[in-house]
Order: structure tokens, then C-alpha cells, then sequence
């Protein structure tokens, strides 16, 4: 059963005010421990895998996409991602090496400085640079005058200075940051602004005297401002796409040759290429702009990062027609830009330099204005920091930069006049990247030397949501499909229930803004899920010998059996129906008094991080073996058991050495993705509703009935009990008893009584400390669901007495119950399984 919170559906309207968007807005995305990686592409397999990763999004971020064999590409790994990162890099053969231990770093590295005087030694807020921009304007009235080169989605200008010395000139347009995150973009193009009106340099005064230039400094503002207050890594417009996603990629979206390759038509893409051509109001309006200035000559766009000067097209390699001049005068900008400090640049066709990538502005520019003398720069650096460029070396960027801006303005003049149409060599070639790469690697730890990391939930917080519209619930289902590291405790089925979700640290700005925009009422329920994780499993808690002070793993539990086996041999004997995938028993006892008794089954821990249904089994068994209580030991010894506290050992081991977050099996149900539900998985109306078909969903059916060797087994061996009268199959949390079926609220046969034996049972459960449960239909009291064991057991055995348990509690510790929890909750579970054999046995079923 998913486990699902409907409690506390009549939560007071007093506590509205906690829920006040208004409260929580403008809270900002945090990467705190989150890893950069570095990486090669050497096999089909990796590109493959990679850009799986890239279109699942689910808590990795690229910092470059995945394109190409033999390139390089860096990805931050949300920390509850790392052990599974690890796996992929084994598995893959990745070498992945880590470039930087804690991205938020790095961040708050660029941060520093930035609202000081304006200069070049720090990264500066928007309005920062539109209020430097206005000082200009006053400064020098006669040269620079104000331009407004479009507007934005939400509603701001997108600002920009002329600057001309004198009529007649050509002229030259510089657009930056129209991908917001891309911070040095903006900064390069300030500097530049700034020589131009202030050096006295010979070359630096011909060029700024002889051009009329057109510089725009931030072509997306909206995402550049989004980057400040909410999420550093935003690279796209702010304009709404669907219940879920923002932006549009402002650099895929220009009106030529549109969606011609290299762009996305998924919204949640970072490089979704909107709806249409000029779908979004900044590109349509900065064309708009560029398309009316006189005797454009020149069109610079400054993008980051790898080093790169490119000339057109984007969606093709074939040569535009001044192909040649542009690689010519490129080069020798680049070898120019080379001299001041050694950077190093390629120089190429968009298409043959990095990757297919259509709807520019660069490519429209060319394709539709025929401006002569059209580049985008990819500036600083090659990857070390990537967008996270630090502050010291904005200056030395712009310095080259502006050597190599020099350089295609006079080359470009000098060209213009006989226009040679002659080949060129390619001059660029890769042995110098490469062995720098290499000098890199070798000081880098290689992935493998960190082995067996585990998951980390710091500072992840899960929030108690109310669905209360059908948007809400649009809203939540999106997210549910499209993760980027959300996860659902509990799957939002249905208005009216409440749902809880994990909120990674880097998800917090998008979750300001969703919970906002769709007056969403999430409480906060635990602010640091890793402190909650840490203490259910402090060391002080666990005894040598077994117990239920503590939660044990699938060895310490077998180990138990065993000596139950060896304490009482004549009544306990052992179990074993095989192995799981990977290999390990799924170990059970059978405890028989006597001969001729109806049989009871209890399931524990078929979804593995529900620890408390595996300790509650254990525990109710231990009772059975050792209680004197006359009604226990009446139970015990006129019923034949048969436990399996441990039903899914790969996903239950995994929780305790991994991720403790983990729900399913570990089969490899895709490239990507592991584990299918095995409580979704059982042959009697498989995926007839509440159970996904994707691979990676943590409610993943499988792909067929029994598809999982754990529940085929098992099933398998539950068929065999021909005395079979009462199945328990215990799960967490929500408080709930609930009687088949999953996938319909059609009642079974026994309905009647199931739920008149159901209620004393968890009226009986209350009186111990006052725990209320609440009891229905599988598909009535929470969703439909379908292929759960209980369904099967009573579907296709005629079982006749059905229950699911899902234990404590309500949602505040979750599936993380604090092992103090463990006797209370197995005590007052006991009581009522008390009751739901006598009970039975009044209604002659056993
Ligand atoms: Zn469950």
C-alpha cells in the first residue's frame, strides 16, 4: 500500500495564517553538500545513460549536456542522489571524478561583494546594473543614451545603452545573459561598456568612436534576477508552461529554423524551446529591437562557459556563405584573446563545435537580418567552474575578450573590402584540451576511491500538504511525474487527502513559487529529514542482543529466526522460499503448537522503508513464543503462524547501507531506474489502476505479474497453506486497517463482516494509548491501487479474513518512526489482532 496520510483532513482553520504564501515567498534554492562531477564520454552506453539522466531529472542538474561522445560534461548530484550516482559510475564504467565537494560554496563565492560600489571584482544584482547603466547615461549625455530592447514576461524592460561618438558609423550589437545563470556574461559586456567610454587606449578608442554600439547587458532579466533571489542555476525565462514548469530556453526560441534539432519540447526541459517561435515576449521584442537598428554590422552574444567562438548555424555543420571569412577572422580574434592570458579558445560552427542546437538569436541574426559579422562567445572556463565562475577572474575575461572584440572588428572591416572566398583549414585541433583535461584528472580523486556512499537527506524538508483543489492535486501529480528530486510519501490521489512531500534544499525556490502561485497549504513538517534518520538509527539504540529498542537489518532479523528455530524446536521451525534478485533468502519461521489449526499469515517490510511493519511482525511473534497472557497465548497456540518479517531483503538491506528513502525491490527495471512495487506487482487485476507504468515511479507495477522473483515466490508459497484463514500484510504509516480491494470500491463478499470485525479490532487498538485508526476499502478509505498481496490473497485464495495494516503514525515521523514507537505501536497492533481472530472465529471462519 502506498502509505497514505488522510488525517488531519479538518486541520483547524486557525492555522491558515501558517499558511500564508505570503509568508514564504522569495525563498532561495540551496545546494549545500551538493557534489559537482566531472566526467568523459566514452561509450554509447554512458551518452545513452547520461542523457536518460538529463531527460528524467530527477535531483541531478547538467552544468553541460550530454551530447557527445568524447566530450566532457559536468552534473551536480543532489545529495539523496549520491549512492545512486555511485552505482551508475560503477555500473557504466563512468570514472567520474568529483570537481567540487559542495556547489553552494562556490555560490556563495560569487556572491561576495555584490552590493558594494559597482565594478567588475563581484557579480551584481539586476537593478544594480540598470542603476550603473543610468549613472552613464548621465555621465556622458552626448555619447550614451538609454535604449529599451524589449520587455519581459513579468513586466520589467529589457535595458540597454547606445553609445556613439558620431554619425555614419556601423554598428555593433552585444546581447548578454540571455541565459541567466550564465553570470559572466554580463559582467564581460559591462566591462567592455565601461573601456569603451573610458580608455584611452588607441585600438579601445578607434573601435568605440567608429561603431555605433548597441549594448544590452541582460537579455533575460526575469531569469537573471531569479538566479539572485531563488535559484542559481536557472538558465531559462520566468513565463508559465505548464501546472508545473517555468521558462522557456530564450536561446532555442528565436523564429529561424525553429526546433531544427538540439532543443526540447518537454516544459520542464531546461532547453524546452517554447510553444512556438518567439512564443516568449523577451525574444520577440529584443528581435523586434535588433531588426530595427541601422547599418548593423556586427552581432556579439556572450554566453558561459568552455571557451568557445562560434559562428553560425546552430541546426547544420554546411557552411554558411561568408563560412570561411568568419573562421578566419575568428581564429585570429582567438589567437589575439590568447595572448593576454593564455586562454585558450575554439573556434567553429555551432553545430560542429559543441552540439545541434537550433533557434538562436545568433542563428537568426545571420539567418534572417544577414548581418555580416555575427559570433556567440562561450567565455571562461572550460569546465572548472563552469557557470560558478569566481569573481577574480572577471576582469582578466573581459580583458581578452575585449582584445579579441578588437580583433574582429578591424579584421572584419579589412575583409569587407575584397570579401576572398578561399578554404581554411580547421586550426583548431584537441591535443591541447585534452592533455589539460588529463593534467586534471590525475589531480582529481577518481570516483571508485569513494565507495558505498550513502544518501544524505540534510536540511530535505518534508511539508504536510492539504489538496484541496483539483489544480493542487494537477499540480502535485506533475510533480509526482516529473520529479527533479521531490519525493512523495504519500502519492496525491484525490481532493480532500493530504499528501507529504520531501523538499530537497534546491527545490525550496520552486516550491516558494508553486506554493504561492497555487495557495497551497503545506505545513511544515520536519525541517531536517537527515536529523530524523540520524536519530532513529543512533548506535546507543542498538543492543547487542535482538530487541525493540531499535531497528535491526535483514541479518541481525534472520539471525533472531535462527535462534527461535534452536529455542524452540518442537513449536518454530524454519522457512525458506528463495532468494531475491540479488541473492538473499527470504527467510520465515512457522510456529505450530499443534497439529490441525487454521493458519494465519503476517507480512512485514514488502516495501523496504517502512521499518516499523518488520519490527511490529518480530515483536507480535516474540509475544506469541514467550507472552503468559491467557488471550495471547490462546492465539498462539490454536493458530498456526507463519512470519516473514522481511518479504523484500534487497530494498529492506538497501534502506539500512543506502537510501533510506527506498520503497521497491532492486531489480534493474530500466537503464535508469531499479525496483518495481512489490505491492503492486501481484497477479490478480495487475495495473488496473494506482500503479505506474514507469520504470522509475516508486509505484512501478513491473513489467508483467510477478515480474518480481520476491512476490512470485512468495505467492507461490502462500498458495500452498490450504488452511489459510486470516493474511496480515503490515506496512507504514497513516493509521489505517484496510480490507480488499485496491482497484475497486466494489465491495468483496464478506465485506460486512470484514469491517464489523475490522472496527472492534481498532476499537480494541485504541484503549491501549489512545492510537485511532480509521478502517475501509483499499480503493475508498485511501485510492485505488491495484496489485497488492492482500487483493491476490483474497481475489484468488478466497482467504477469508484480509487485512492491511498501515501502523503509526500520522505523518510526523513517517516512515522514520522513532524506535521508541516500536513496543507501543506492536502492543496496541497486538491487541487487535486479538480481536480479528476471536472476532473471526464468532463469524466461523476459522
Ligand atoms: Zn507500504
Amino acid at each position: 500500500m502506498a502509505s497514505i496520510s488522510v488525517a488531519a483532513v479538518f486541520v483547524c482553520c486557525l492555522l491558515a495564517a501558517f499558511f500564508s504564501p505570503a509568508l514564504v515567498q522569495g525563498e532561495m534554492a540551496r545546494y549545500d553538500n551538493y557534489r559537482v562531477y566531472k566526467l568523459n564520454i566514452e561509450s554509447v552506453d554512458q551518452l545513452q545513460l547520461l542523457q536518460l539522466i538529463e531527460q528524467h531529472s530527477d535531483g541531478y542538474t547538467f552544468l553541460s549536456d550530454p551530447v557527445h561522445l568524447n566530450t566532457t560534461v559536468k552534473l551536480v548530484v543532489a545529495p539523496h542522489k549520491v549512492a545512486e550516482f555511485g552505482e551508475f559510475n560503477q555500473r557504466f564504467s563512468l570514472k567520474a571524478e568529483i570537481a567540487f565537494e559542495n556547489l553552494q560554496a562556490l555560490i556563495d563565492r560569487q556572491l561576495r561583494g555584490r552590493r558594494e560600489t559597482f565594478g567588475w571584482t563581484a557579480y551584481h544584482p539586476l537593478e544594480d546594473i540598470n542603476a550603473w547603466l543610468d549613472t552613464l547615461i548621465q555621465q556622458y549625455p552626448d555619447v550614451v543614451s538609454p535604449i529599451v530592447a524589449g520587455e519581459t514576461y513579468e513586466g520589467r524592460q529589457i535595458r540597454g545603452v547606445k553609445v556613439s561618438y558620431k554619425q555614419g558609423n556601423s554598428a555593433v550589437f552585444m546581447e548578454g545573459t540571455i541565459h541567466s545563470r550564465e553570470w559572466i556574461s554580463a559582467a564581460t559586456v559591462t566591462w567592455v561598456l565601461n573601456e569603451l567610454l573610458t580608455s584611452e587606449d588607441v585600438s579601445v578608442r578607434n573601435i568605440a568612436e567608429n561603431y555605433d554600439w548597441y549594448v544590452v547587458p541582460v537579455a533575460n532579466p526575469d531569469g537573471y534576477v531569479y538566479t539572485h533571489t531563488t535559484t542559481r542555476l536557472w538558465r531559462k525565462t520566468r513565463s508559465r508552461q505548464n501546472v508545473l514548469c517555468y521558462g522557456v530556453d530564450p536561446n532555442r526560441n528565436w523564429d529561424y529554423k525553429f526546433n531544427q534539432g538540439g532543443t526540447s519540447t518537454i516544459p520542464c526541459s531546461d532547453t524546452f524551446s517554447g510553444a512556438s517561435p518567439f512564443s516568449e515576449i523577451e525574444t520577440r521584442t529584443l528581435s523586434e529591437y535588433i531588426a530595427t537598428i541601422p547599418n548593423l554590422s556586427t552581432y556579439l552574444d556572450f554566453h558561459s562557459s568552455g571557451q568557445l567562438l562560434m559562428i553560425p548555424y546552430g541546426h547544420t555543420q554546411e557552411p554558411l556563405d561568408n563560412y570561411y571569412e568568419l573562421m578566419e577572422i575568428g581564429t585570429k580574434a582567438a589567437a589575439k584573446l590568447q595572448e593576454r592570458h593564455g586562454s585558450v579558445y575554439q573556434v567553429g560552427n555551432i553545430a560542429e563545435i559543441i552540439y545541434v542546437a537550433s533557434g538562436s538569436s545568433l542563428d537568426w541574426v545571420k539567418g534572417t537580418l544577414q548581418t555580416p559579422l555575427t559570433f556567440a562567445y562561450e567565455l571562461r572556463d572550460t569546465g572548472e567552474y563552469g557557470f560558478l565562475l569566481p569573481p577574480e577572474q572577471i576582469i582578466p575575461t573581459a580583458e581578452e575578450t575585449l582584445d579579441s572584440i578588437i580583433v574582429i572588428l578591424e579584421e572584419g572591416k579589412a575583409m569587407a573590402s575584397f570579401k576572398p572566398r578561399k578554404a581554411l583549414s580547421v586550426p583548431w585541433t584537441t591535443p591541447i584540451f585534452t592533455m589539460k583535461l588529463l593534467l586534471v584528472c590525475l589531480a582529481c580523486a577518481l570516483f571508485g576511491a569513494t565507495v558505498a556512499e550513502k544518501a544524505r537527506y540534510d536540511n530535505y524538508r518534508v511539508y504536510r500538504i492539504r489538496v484541496q483543489t483539483d489544480r493542487q492535486l494537477e499540480l502535485l501529480q506533475a510533480i509526482e511525474q516529473y520529479p527533479d528530486g521531490y519525493q512523495f510519501w504519500s502519492a496525491p490521489a484525490k481532493v480532500g487527502t493530504e499528501v507529504l512531500l520531501v523538499v530537497p534544499p534546491h527545490k525550496r525556490g520552486h516550491f516558494s513559487d508553486i506554493r504561492a502561485q497555487y495557495a497551497l497549504r503545506a505545513e511544515l513538517q520536519t525541517a531536517n529529514l537527515q536529523e530524523q534518520i540520524d536519530l532513529e538509527s543512533r548506535p546507543s539504540l542498538r543492543k547487542e542482543t535482538f530487541g525493540w529498542t531499535a531497528y535491526y537489518n535483514t541479518d541481525a532479523i534472520y539471525a533472531w529466526l535462527d535462534s527461535l528455530v534452536a529455542s524452540y524446536p518442537s513449536v518454530v521451525s524454519p522457512l525458506n522460499i528463495g532468494n531475491s534478485f540479488e541473492g538473499r533468502p527470504i527467510k520465515g519461521v512457522k510456529v505450530s503448537y499443534k497439529a490441525g489449526n487454521k493458519a494465519v499469515f503476517m507480512e512485514g517490510l514488502i516495501h523496504a522503508r517502512e521499518w516499523v511493519s518488520g519490527a511490529t511482525v518480530t515483536w507480535v511473534l516474540n509475544e506469541l513464543l514467550t507472552s503468559s497472557d491467557p488471550k495471547v497465548r490462546q492465539i498462539a497456540e490454536n493458530y498456526d503462524w507463519y512470519f516473514f518479517p522481511v518479504t523484500n531483503p534487497d530494498g529492506y538491506e538497501y534502506t539500512h547501507t543506502t537510501d533510506r528513502q527506498w520503497r521497491k525491490t532492486r531489480s534493474q527495471s530500466s537503464i535508469l531506474c531499479r525496483g518495481a512495487d512489490p505491492n503492486r506487482n501481484w497477479g490478480y487485476n495487475f495495473m488496473q489502476g494506482g500503479a505506474s507504468s514507469v520504470p522509475c515511479s516508486d509505484t512501478f507495477a513491473g513489467a508483467s505479474p510477478f515480474s518480481e522473483i520476491e512476490t512470485r515466490q512468495l505467492s507461490d508459497f502462500i498458495a500452498t497453506l490450504d488452511n489459510l484463514s486470516t493474511y496480515l500484510a503490515f506496512h507504514s504509516f497513516s493509521q489505517l486497517l484496510l480490507v480488499p480491494y485496491g482497484h475497486t470500491t466494489a465491495r468483496l463478499d464478506n465485506y460486512d463482516e470484514t469491517i464489523a470485525i475490522g472496527t472492534k479490532a481498532i476499537n480494541k487498538l485504541q484503549q491501549r494509548y489512545g492510537t485511532t485508526y480509521r478502517i475501509g476499502n483499499i480503493a475508498e478509505a485511501i485510492y485505488v491501487a491495484s496489485g497488492g498481496s492482500v487483493d491476490w490473497v483474497k481475489g484468488v485464495l478466497r482467504t477469508p479474513l484480509v487485512y492491511a495494516y498501515e501502523l503509526r503514525d500520522l505523518g510526523r515521523f513517517g516512515f522514520v518512526l522513532p524506535p521508541e514507537q516500536i513496543i507501543p505501536t506492536a502492543e496496541e497492533t497486538l491487541d487487535s489482532i486479538i480481536v480479528i481472530l476471536e472476532e473471526g472465529a464468532n463469524y466461523g471462519y476459522h
